[in-house]
């Protein structure tokens, strides 16, 4: 089979990259003529752990992998063509936007030549896929394409093994034909009985949004319980380890942080909603998880602040991690970022450090000091803010960085410190529900 992914991010490099590792010829497309080029190269224009190696393998070795900025010539004898391109929300509304994805599935009508599976797997809001089918109709044969919904799952950080063993594959498809091409494709999943959910277009397009909201609401919810446990002396630890052990909710997203961020969850829930209002429908409980997650930050920095008597001007901090979690160089939507925005705006001095996500950051973020090291970062500073959990920051040598800072505040907003030993270390600790 011959499969041409169109949108060569996040998830269609690493959707790429994986169904090259399964044995099939893959041509990756994107407009992006620069991104083209360095992947040509055999540089990744992100950071993902393990690309790199997939990418050269594919791309020198096995030579499965080719690279292209013309769907014109990519198309030629494709047996399936996914969307990848990206869905962002709307300048204006809370709404996915949609133009990327339209654009393309017009492209590929230009040039299905025999039959082919036009497959959506970038998030797209309940309806997209068939309107995509209605595009393709007016120009090619019904007979000779059928259109498929297949959500991807992956998360930044751990995509490749999240791609190689997901939890489950879902199929949204109306044809027999379709369904068992995309069984074909995913065999190499069998062998690790991986869930294959079959069902309608609709379904597999709800599914994706459904399931990113509910993890949202989760730690919302775990946000907002952390805040009573602040008031009335609970520890959110504690309460979330203990509900986590109850196996009808589970431990995981039950972490009390800053919010969260990324490039998935806030645009998803707020397409979500935005599909309710559509067909007016009540989904009041997302709508809350996104107001009190737009709030979550405003909250962090009101916490800082209050350790400085409500004035940060001139006051200097270190923040460590800049990504919106670790193991990427993704600073979309990423709240250590909004953090640190809003600490600048106030007056405050911001040296931050990130081992990966810098150079995205700086794109954003242009006027504060960015340092090549975590020591480097605390030369000086009032205050530590433990913004992203990556695993270089899990083990701080506290008593050499305590030597450069000129006072002792640590901001841990991953709750990854015990506040007694950092307390004993001559520091305040302030986590967070706790
Ligand atoms: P991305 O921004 O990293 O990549 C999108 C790519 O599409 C870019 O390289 C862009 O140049 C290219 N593109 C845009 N318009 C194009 C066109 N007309 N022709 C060719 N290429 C075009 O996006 P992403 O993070 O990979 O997300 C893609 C989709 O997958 C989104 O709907 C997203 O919600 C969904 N998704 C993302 C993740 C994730 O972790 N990033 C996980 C699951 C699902």
């Amino acid at each position: 089979m011959k499969l041409v992914i169109v949108g060569t991010g996040y998830v269609g490099l690493v959707s790429g990259l994986c169904f090259a590792e399964f044995g099939f010829e893959t041509v990756c497309v994107d407009r992006d003529v620069s991104r083209i080029d360095s992947l040509k190269k055999g540089e990744c224009p992100f950071y993902e752990p393990g690309l790199i190696n997939l990418l050269n393998k594919h791309l020198k070795e096995t030579k499965l992998l080719s690279l292209s900025t013309s769907l014109v010539n990519s198309m030629a004898g494709a047996d399936i063509v996914f969307i990848t391109v990206g869905t962002p929300t709307k300048k204006s509304e809370d709404e996915a936007d949609l133009t990327a994805v339209y654009e393309v599935a017009e492209n590929i009508a230009d040039n299905i030549k025999k039959y082919c599976l036009v497959v959506t797997k970038s998030t797209v809001p309940v309806g997209t896929t068939k309107e995509i089918n209605k595009i393709i109709e007016k120009k090619v044969k019904k007979e000779n394409f059928n259109v498929v919904a297949n959500p991807e799952f992956l998360r930044e950080g751990s995509a490749i093994s999240d791609f190689m063993r997901p939890d489950r594959v879902v199929i949204g498809c109306d044809s027999i034909k379709a369904e068992n091409i995309m069984r074909e494709l995913y065999r190499p999943l069998f062998l690790l009985e991986t869930p294959i959910v079959s069902t309608t277009i609709e379904s597999a397009e709800i599914i994706k949004y459904a399931s990113n909201s509910f993890l949202a609401t989760k730690i919302a919810f775990i946000n907002q319980v952390a805040d009573l446990c602040e008031i009335v002396g609970g520890n959110v630890q504690d309460v979330a380890k203990a509900m986590g052990l109850d196996k009808r909710i589970g431990s995981k997203f039950l972490h009390a942080g800053p919010g969260f961020g990324g490039s998935c969850f806030p645009k998803d829930v707020k397409a979500f909603i935005s599909t309710a209002k559509k067909f007016d429908v009540d989904l009041s409980i997302i709508d809350s998880v996104n107001r009190s997650n737009l709030n979550r930050p405003k909250q962090i920095i009101s916490k800082i602040r209050k350790q400085f008597n409500n004035n940060l001007l001139d006051k200097t901090f270190s923040i460590l991690g800049l990504s919106f979690k670790p193991n990427t160089d993704d600073v979309r939507d990423s709240t250590s970022i909004m953090i640190a925005e809003s600490l600048y705006k106030e007056g405050a001095i911001i040296k931050a450090y990130d081992p990966k996500a810098m150079e995205n950051a700086k794109e954003i973020l242009p006027n504060i000091h960015y340092s090549d090291s975590i020591n480097e970062s605390c030369i000086g500073v009032d205050a530590i803010i433990i913004a992203t959990e990556w695993n270089e920051f899990r083990a701080l040598n506290f008593k050499l960085l305590k030597e450069q800072m000129k006072d002792y505040i640590i901001f841990d907003l991953r709750n990854i410190y015990n506040e007694d030993e950092i307390t004993n270390l001559g520091f305040v600790y302030c986590g967070i529900g706790k």
